[in-house]
């Protein structure tokens, strides 16, 4: 089946187009095992973590600098017990990665470029503003895109506003990304059209169950199997 009556495909970019939870991934694990290093039980220094990141990513938002705040956070609570040069080691690799040209999939220039011939290309993604467009622009990824969207939330009124704007019909319409709850559910909800690409380690705030969305939604492995749709 080929999706040929979308006119706009519009694409996550963390997770779906280039790697981005596992910096987050690593500098968690690392942290927790330097606090487990120093005797601190490692479940409640996690159980912390969780409800640290609850907090600010519903007062700050997203981004590295707030996930930052929670690792400086974590080592405030117990910097008697823990080494400052080793905590610091960690925040300062962390902090190399938004600076970084993003390490993108495999295949995602090439099948972009593909798709750029018979579709208009988007870019949504939330978070804070700078750096995401930082990593849109050090991926070369907007001289191909139409243009690019960045959002402090991924929720249904941002898809229907962007339709609404551009005067888009929602079954013309496609999202493409690795989050249940960011890009699929809210894409199908406001009748787009949605391609979940998983991906290996989605962050749990991001992840739910898919809902119904009768023939709207498609599942791939890769993202160069998008040739396959369109
Ligand atoms: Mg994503």
């Amino acid at each position: 089946m080929k999706l040929t009556f979308i006119k706009q495909i519009i694409f996550d970019a963390d997770d779906t187009l280039w790697e981005n939870n596992v910096y987050y991934v690593k500098a968690t694990e690392d942290l927790l095992d330097l606090f487990a290093k120093a005797g601190l039980d490692r479940k409640q220094i996690q159980k912390e973590f969780d409800e640290l990141e609850l907090w600010v990513v519903r007062e700050r938002g997203y981004g590295s600098h707030n996930f930052v705040w929670i690792l400086e956070s974590l080592y405030e609570r117990y910097k008697d017990l823990i080494d400052y040069e080793a905590f610091k080691k960690i925040v300062d690799r962390f902090k190399e990665h938004p600076n970084r040209k993003p390490a993108l999939f495999e295949g995602v220039i090439d099948t972009l470029k593909y798709l750029k011939k018979n579709y208009h290309l988007y870019v949504l993604t939330k978070g804070e503003f700078k750096e995401q467009e930082q990593k849109i622009i050090n991926s070369g990824v907007h001289e191909i895109v139409d243009a690019y969207f960045i959002v402090p939330e991924k929720e249904d009124d941002v898809y229907r506003e962007i339709l609404h704007q551009h005067h888009w019909k929602a079954e013309e319409t496609c999202m493409v990304g690795n989050s249940p709850k960011s890009d699929i559910n809210p894409a199908l909800r406001v009748g787009m059209y949605a391609i979940h690409i998983p991906y290996r380690d989605t962050w749990k705030l991001d992840d739910e169950p898919i809902q119904p969305a009768d023939g709207r939604f498609f599942q791939l492995q890769k993202f160069t199997e998008l040739k396959k749709l369109f």
